[in-house]
């Protein structure tokens, strides 16, 4: 992804593709003090962008430190790096992070915050997966307890026991892997919440110590619109074997139907579908 053609949002202005750069005493590279942003522009236009930003202003506030841009400025720049890249239906992804400076140690008050926005064209998450069902594999790391780790926050320092997990997923053939949290309650995936269906109703784990996303968000509201029971609650893992459908939502995933997770299969079912699609009109609406 480094090296390529286009422009790239950093600290305030837009430099070249390939200049954005960053120096190996970065304090976020070495004790992720790093928050970032995953946003879908459809048409031009980033679906709920201003809250992307105040959740990327909101995360770093829960790694104490303040990004040096109000929303509207990282509005305006997010506006910017799609009109620099001439991109339409494009992925934005915005970080923040501790820089390189005075401190070399856990503390990094002294170092400046620095903020970058770039975008590039990436369709369908799941690739092939999207509407066949994706195949989940179960992960053995877990999702940590709010005060082990700021849960709410899109931190960078949490997405290690993701990518961990996602590797041994797909060593297993698998598209990604659904992560049980702390109390063995069933969570989400490595970047995507997930929901269930059973008789016509909808279950979906209680976010208490993982990202509540804004597809999330989102979907319960065109689920409760459709009039469609959604139950946010605590999940055991025994109960997978009794749910029938299965989904998961993010940014990048979208609706993705899921056809398996470990040795449980589920049917890419008509409320599946339809929430599937109707997100996709919505953001384009
Ligand atoms: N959980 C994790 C771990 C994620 O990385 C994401 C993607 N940001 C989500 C959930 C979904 O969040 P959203 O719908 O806001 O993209």
């Amino acid at each position: 992804y480094d090296d390529r053609d286009g422009k790239i949002w950093m600290d305030g202005q837009l430099i070249d593709w390939r200049s954005a750069n960053v120096h190996v005493l970065t304090h976020a590279m070495h004790y992720a003090s790093s928050v970032f942003e995953g946003e879908r522009a459809y048409g031009g236009k980033i679906f709920l962008s201003r809250q992307h930003s105040e959740r990327l202003r909101y995360s770093a506030d829960c790694l104490d430190f303040e990004i040096p841009y109000t929303v509207d400025e990282l509005e305006a720049a997010k506006a910017a790096v799609l009109e620099a890249n001439g991109f339409s239906d494009a992925y934005v992804r915005a970080v923040a992070w501790r820089g390189a400076g005075e401190d070399m140690g856990v503390a990094s008050k002294r170092n400046p915050v620095r903020v970058a926005i770039a975008a590039w064209e990436w369709g369908n998450y799941y690739g092939d997966a999207k509407m066949k069902g994706a195949k989940l594999d179960i992960a053995s790391w877990k999702r940590p307890s709010p005060d082990t780790a700021p849960s709410h926050a899109k931190a960078a320092g949490l997405y290690m026991i993701c990518t961990m997990s996602k590797h041994a997923a797909e060593a297993k053939g698998c598209s990604d892997a659904m992560m049980f949290d702390y109390r063995g309650y069933v969570a989400e995936a490595t970047g995507a919440n997930i929901f269930f269906v059973k008789d016509g109703e909808v279950h979906t784990p209680k976010p208490d110590c993982f990202l509540n996303g804004l597809t999330r968000q989102t979907v319960i509201g065109m689920l409760e619109e459709k009039q469609v029971k959604v139950h946010e609650r605590h999940i055991m893992p025994e109960e997978l074997e009794g749910f029938e459908q299965c989904w998961l939502t993010g940014t990048a995933a979208e609706v993705t139907p899921v056809g398996q997770i470990g040795d449980y299969n589920f049917e890419v079912g008509a409320l599946t579908r339809d929430i599937s699609e109707s997100y996709e009109k919505k953001v384009r609406a």
